[in-house]
């Protein structure tokens, strides 16, 4: 399959596809191999695969893998590299080289150095609209307006110190001074840029946590570039991850106890219809009101 893209993100970012391994029937026919099925028609192939992932039968969405890489600033870069099972190819900047077999999934880091390239001339400058108060509610956030002058005085100053950090960074290099140490005063609004391995199963586990609202702005932009490349190369997957996990909520015990309580309330004759009006199957309705622990005949 022939697939090009690249997704501008923020000022200077992008996410752009290098490759993969593998498509939806593939991981199918993965599944199938204890029974030696192979691929079926698509419906029923479709059938499977969402019955694979709904049910955490997630192994064989780990034999299908997407390429990707990404030119982000360095503070969302520390929060990309927090998700352990994606694989990480650094091109550009850290020093370290590194193979950590500490995780549970053997993530092997192979890093290239800013110490033999000199730092692309790439910060990154917020939006004016990016910038707001400090959150109450959620403290990692940002919520309230600031005023227009407040942003601007902002602003400048970022890119002064931008500027002023840079200025520097030239001067060090022209004095002679080693790339390794004239590097150490950059700022995290610095760009970097890598090459990002995982198996569709980390990328939707890096999605689940990174495009919802509690995520970082400049780190959920990257998140929704992903999910492009995703839906257009795994539909089918995608299209599961979305009805079981990214859609889905979880309720609590305790909050399934009102739940239920509130649903003996309800008119009797509403529900099968309802659920029917929808296009539910049988046995999808069964197995919702068994979650529920409501019984159908009592409906
Ligand atoms: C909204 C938000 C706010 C955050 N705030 C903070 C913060 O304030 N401070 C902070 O330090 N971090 C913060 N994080 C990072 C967060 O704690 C996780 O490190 C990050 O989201 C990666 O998640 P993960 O470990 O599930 O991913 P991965 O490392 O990719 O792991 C995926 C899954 O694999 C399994 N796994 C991987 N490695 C191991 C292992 N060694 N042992 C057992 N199981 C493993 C786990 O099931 C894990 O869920 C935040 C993340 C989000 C989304």
């Amino acid at each position: 399959m022939s697939y090009e893209k690249e997704i501008k993100v923020l000022d200077h970012g992008y996410v752009k596809y290098v490759g993969h391994l593998g498509c939806d029937e593939d991981i199918v026919a993965d599944a199938r191999m204890s029974t030696g099925g192979g691929n079926k028609t698509p419906e029923e192939d479709k059938k499977l695969l969402n019955f694979l992932w709904e049910n955490e039968h997630t192994s064989p969405f780990e034999g299908v893998d997407l390429k990707l890489e990404v030119q982000l600033p360095i503070f969302v870069f520390r929060e990309l590299e927090r998700h352990r099972t994606l694989t990480l190819i650094e091109t550009e900047i850290l020093a370290i080289s590194t193979t950590d077999n500490s995780s549970r999934c053997f993530v092997s880091k192979n890093e290239f150095s800013g110490r033999y390239a000199k730092m692309p001339e790439l910060n990154y400058i917020p939006v004016a609209e990016r910038l707001g108060k400090q959150g109450k509610i959620n403290h990692q956030g940002t919520e309230g307006d600031l005023t227009d002058e407040v942003k601007t005085s902002i602003l400048d100053t970022f890119k002064a110190e931008q500027m002023s950090t840079r200025g520097n960074y030239e001067g060090y290099l022209s004095q002679g001074l080693s790339r390794e140490v004239a590097r150490m005063n950059l700022n995290l609004s610095q760009y970097t840029k890598l090459r990002i391995k995982a198996n569709v199963l980390n990328w939707f586990k890096f999605l689940n946590l990174r495009l919802r609202n509690n995520a970082q702005y400049e780190i959920r932009v990257y998140a929704q570039a992903v999910e492009s490349i995703m839906k257009d190369l795994f539909p089918w997957s995608y299209s599961a991850f979305e009805e079981y996990t990214y859609g889905a909520v979880k309720f609590s015990s305790s909050e399934m106890t009102v739940l239920r309580g509130l649903l003996n309330t309800i008119d009797e004759n509403n529900v099968a219809p309802t659920l029917n009006n929808l296009g539910w199957t049988k046995s999808k309705t069964e197995k919702f009101l068994t979650k529920l622990a409501l019984n159908s005949e009592d409906l």
